[in-house]
C-alpha cells in the first residue's frame, strides 16, 4: 500500500508524527546506497548484492576498511578503532553491505557501527563476574560443538566462521579468528566431528530439536547443508530444527544470488515437510536500519519457497534499547513475515560492557512493545542466565535488586533447586555501589545477600 494514500484522519491518527510512526516501519530503502562509499562508488546493485561480491569484499582488517572508505574516515576515528580492537575478543569481518548502511557522517552514533566496530573511546571495564565462556555451553558439551542443556532440543555448532564478525558475540570463545586476548576453541565444519555430534544425537532420544549454528549455516556449502539436513530429518525422534544465519541481515542478496544454497535448503525443508517434521531459518536482526528493500525480496522468496523465518535479537543500548527503535524493528520484521521470537538481554561477554543494559530498562520497553502487534509476532525478552541455567523470561525473576544490579533466577526445567544470577551493569548503578563492586568482599556478600533473598 502505498502511504502516501492514506488518509490521516481516517487511518485514526492526529498528527503527522503519529502517521509518520505509523508507517516508519514499511519505508524501506531502495536507493544505491553503497555508492557513497568510495571503493563501491561504480558498482551495480546486481553485482554489489551478489554472494560473491559481498564475501570476496568484506574487509578483516583495519588498514583493508581503510582503503573501502577513504576519506569518509579520519585518522582520530581509526586510532580509537585500532585501540579497541586490540582489547576486542572478536577479529573484524564486516560485510559490505552493512558497512554501506552505516552513516559516516556520524560513526560514533551509528547503531550498526557499534556493532561491528569496537571504539576504544566508548569501551567500558569488564563486568567482574565475567567469564569467556559465560553461558557454560562447552560445560555442557558431551561431545565438541554440541551442548545438550535442555532436555528435548541440542545446540549443534557445525563450524566456527561467519559471514561478518559481531563484536559481541556470545561465542567468542569459539568462532571467529584468533585475537591478542583470545585462542579460540576449533570448531570446523567436518565430517569426523560431526559425526560424534550425529551418533550422540541418535543415542538419545528425548531429543526432538536441534539449534544448527556455528559460527554461521551461510558459510555452509550447500553440499553441507544437504548433508546436515537429510542426516537430521533421518533420525526418527528429531521433529524440528532450525538453521540459524546472521545471514539474511548481513548479505541478504546471497538469497537471491546463491540458487545452490537456496535450493539446499528448500529441499531440505520440503522434505522435512513430508516427513511431518519442521525445519526452519532463525535468524538475527537487531536494528531496522538493517532491513532494506533487497531484504524484503530476499525474504519474499524464502516465503514462496515455503521457509518460515524467525528472528532472535539482542537487546544493546545505543543500538535497540528505546521503545520506539524497538517497535520498528519488530513491526518491520513482521512486515516481510519474520516472526520476532526473542529480544535477549546482552550476555556478560568480553569488552562490550557498554552495550549491555539494566534488567529493567529490557522489561519497560517489552511493556511498551506487547500490545503493539499480534501476540504471535511480540517477542518474549529472554536472560540466558550466567553458568548455564539457560533462558529464562527476564519477568520472572526470583529476586531483583536494582540497587546492587544483581538478579536472580531459578530454573526448574534445566537445574532445578539451584539459583542464577544476572547482572547489571556496572555503570549504570550510583557512585557507592559502584565503589562496592571493586571490592570482591563486597562483591561476594552482594550476591550472598540476594541469593538469600531469592529463598
Ligand atoms: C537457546 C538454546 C536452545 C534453544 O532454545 P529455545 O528456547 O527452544 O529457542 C537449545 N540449546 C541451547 C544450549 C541453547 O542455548
Ligand atoms: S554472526 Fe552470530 S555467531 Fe557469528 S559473530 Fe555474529 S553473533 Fe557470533
Amino acid at each position: 500500500m502505498d502511504t502516501a494514500s492514506v488518509d490521516v484522519a481516517h487511518a485514526g491518527m492526529t498528527g503527522v508524527a503519529e502517521y509518520e510512526a505509523a508507517f516508519a516501519h514499511r519505508r524501506l530503502r531502495r536507493d544505491a546506497f553503497w555508492r557513497t562509499i568510495p571503493a563501491y562508488a561504480d558498482v551495480d546493485a546486481d553485482t554489489f548484492h551478489s554472494h560473491l561480491f559481498q564475501a570476496r569484499n568484506s574487509p578483516t582488517s583495519l588498514e583493508g576498511l581503510r582503503e573501502v572508505l577513504g576519506g569518509l574516515v579520519g585518522p582520530d576515528f581509526c586510532e580509537d578503532l585500532r585501540e579497541g580492537l586490540s582489547r576486542a575478543p572478536m577479529s573484524i569481518r564486516i560485510s559490505p553491505y552493512i558497512l554501506s548502511l552505516i552513516d559516516w557522517d556520524d560513526p560514533y552514533g551509528d547503531p550498526l557501527r557499534t556493532q561491528f566496530l569496537p571504539l576504544a573511546s566508548q569501551q567500558l571495564p569488564d563486568h567482574p563476574e565475567l567469564y569467556l565462556d559465560s553461558l557454560n555451553e562447552q560445560g555442557d558439551s558431551p561431545v565438541p560443538g554440541l551442548t545438550h542443556r535442555y532436555p528435548d532440543r541440542a545446540l549443534f555448532l557445525t563450524l566456527d566462521t561467519c559471514p561478518v564478525y559481531c563484536r559481541f558475540c556470545t561465542r567468542s570463545y569459539a568462532v571467529g579468528l584468533d585475537t591478542d586476548g583470545v585462542e579460540k576453541v576449533r570448531l570446523s565444519a567436518n565430517r569426523k566431528r560431526w559425526s560424534l555430534v550425529f551418533d550422540y544425537l541418535r543415542s538419545r532420544p528425548e531429543v526432538e530439536d536441534v539449534v544448527v549454528s556455528g559460527g554461521d549455516v551461510y558459510n555452509l556449502r550447500a553440499a553441507q547443508i544437504r548433508e546436515v539436513g537429510e542426516t537430521l530429518l533421518d533420525i526418527p525422534h528429531i521433529r524440528r530444527f532450525r538453521f540459524a544465519t546472521k545471514g539474511p541481515a548481513v548479505m541478504p542478496g546471497k538469497i537471491l544470488s546463491d540458487r545452490e544454497w537456496v535450493d539446499a535448503l528448500v529441499n531440505v525443508v520440503n522434505r522435512g515437510r513430508r516427513m511431518h517434521k519442521e525445519v526452519v531459518m532463525h535468524t538475527h536482526f537487531n536494528h531496522p536500519g538493517e532491513i532494506t528493500g533487497v531484504t524484503q525480496d530476499a525474504m519474499e522468496l524464502l516465503m514462496e519457497r515455503g521457509v518460515t523465518v524467525r528472528n532472535q535479537a539482542v537487546l544493546q543500548r545505543g543500538v535497540n534499547d528505546d521503545p520506539l527503535t524497538m517497535r520498528i524493528l519488530v513491526k518491520r520484521l513482521s512486515y516481510l513475515n519474520i516472526q520476532p521470537y526473542y529480544v535477549f538481554f546482552h550476555d556478560l561477554v568480553q569488552g562490550v560492557e557498554d552495550l549491555r543494559t539494566t534488567l529493567r530498562a529490557g522489561l519497560e520497553i517489552e511493556k511498551s512493545l506487547r500490545g503493539a502487534t499480534a501476540g504471535f509476532n511480540t517477542p518474549t525478552f529472554i536472560v540466558d542466565t550466567l553458568g548455564g541455567g539457560g533462558k529464562r523470561d527476564g519477568h520472572s525473576y526470583e529476586h531483583y535488586d536494582e540497587e546492587t544490579g544483581i538478579a536472580v533466577f531459578a530454573s526448574p526445567t534445566v537445574r532445578p533447586g539451584e539459583h542464577f544470577l544476572y547482572f547489571d551493569p556496572i555503570d549504570c548503578l550510583a557512585p557507592d555501589i559502584r565503589q562496592r563492586w571493586e571490592d570482591s568482599e563486597e562483591r561476594q556478600s552482594m550476591m550472598e545477600e540476594a541469593l538469600a533473598r531469592a529463598g
